[in-house]
């Protein structure tokens, strides 16, 4: 029989309400596990956090991958699960992967539905997450996202639903399986890139903020960023990656200075390229700015604070393998 070790951080998969129509974070692992029939698995379980997911801070990531790295490395435990919000799922999950170099599986899971609600779909998806976890076809498919019947690879998954219980959607590709009812059913092997190391504790503090482009946007927050201690920017760029003149102005200038300064696209889906001329990204890349490839911008910011909290530059060729 597969041993799953479970680990619950808080989220809507936790929730109950304390005041009229507003839930908190206030469940612990025995009550997420009390719903559960039992299982073909067996599972230790342990709380590492227990707040919204929309609340965590880089010291949280960090105590979240060292959970996850202390329970994969026990020779007992065959995969992990971790329950997790919704909102910011798939920034832990993207951060889990890169750093994942076991061939055990990580499966996250949550819910749409607070606990206390009569269709709450905590316990069904906790229920999937734990047989993906257990599965022998799940070894060396790194870190996956388990909600509504499906299994989603990290990379690229991102939460595209403020309410449907089915909210995640896999940008430039698709999901990797589906459960159907007892059978876990695996359709495809995500991309698997090296390993990078295990946050440490200058993870805590590297500040790397996303700046939108919009209409009638400048540099102003851009440059309120770097003032705040930020070491890294990711430009949401419309489009392919487009800017303005006054953003193209700035990158050069804080470039120059060594803040590391990223491209991605405010559009989900779709990879950014250099394609367009004053203010656009093309602009924006010869100024010094780094493109993020296909990846989503929650995940790029993530990928480029782990890599400086890591004394690693995010330039083109340090970004390469982690970014399509
Ligand atoms: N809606 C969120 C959830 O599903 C809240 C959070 O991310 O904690 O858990």
């Amino acid at each position: 029989m597969a041993h799953v070790t479970v680990l619950a951080t808080g989220g809507t998969i936790a929730s109950s309400q304390d005041s009229p129509g507003v839930s908190v974070a206030n469940r612990n692992v025995q009550d997420l596990l009390s719903g559960l029939t039992p299982t073909s698995v067996t599972i230790d379980s342990r709380d590492v956090l227990k707040t919204g997911s929309y609340l965590l801070t880089h010291a949280n990531l960090r105590l979240i991958c060292e959970a996850v790295a202390d329970a994969l490395a026990r020779e007992d435990v065959d995969g992990v699960v971790l329950a997790h919000g919704t909102d910011t799922m798939e920034e832990t999950a993207y951060l889990l992967d890169l750093i994942h170099d076991s061939a055990k599986p990580v499966v996250l899971t949550g819910a749409q539905k607070p606990a206390d609600m009569p269709d709450s779909d905590g316990t069904a998806n906790l229920r999937d997450a734990l047989k993906v976890a257990a599965h022998p076809g799940a070894r060396n498919k790194g870190v996956m996202i388990a909600f509504a019947g499906m299994i989603f690879p990290a990379r690229g998954t991102l939460k595209v639903h403020t309410v449907s219980p089915a909210p995640f959607r896999t940008m430039n590709g698709g999901p990797v399986g589906h459960i159907d009812g007892d059978r876990v059913v695996f359709t495809a092997d995500p991309v698997r890139p090296p390993a990078l190391r295990i946050p440490d504790q200058s993870f805590d503090g590297t500040r790397v903020d996303i700046i939108s482009v919009h209409a009638g946007a400048d540099a102003a927050l851009a440059k309120a960023a770097v003032e705040a201690g930020a070491c890294g920017v990711i430009i949401a760029g419309t489009g392919v990656g487009n800017g303005n003149h006054a953003l193209v102005e700035w990158v050069g200038g804080a470039v120059r200075a060594g803040l590391a300064v990223g491209l991605a696209s405010r559009v989900l889906e779709g990879p950014v390229q250099p394609n367009y001329g004053n203010g656009g990204g093309a602009d924006l890349v010869r100024a010094g700015a780094v493109l993020f490839g296909s990846l989503p911008l929650s995940q790029a910011r993530i990928l480029s604070a782990l890599l400086l909290s890591q004394n690693t530059h995010p330039t083109a060729r340090s970004i390469e393998p982690y970014i399509h």
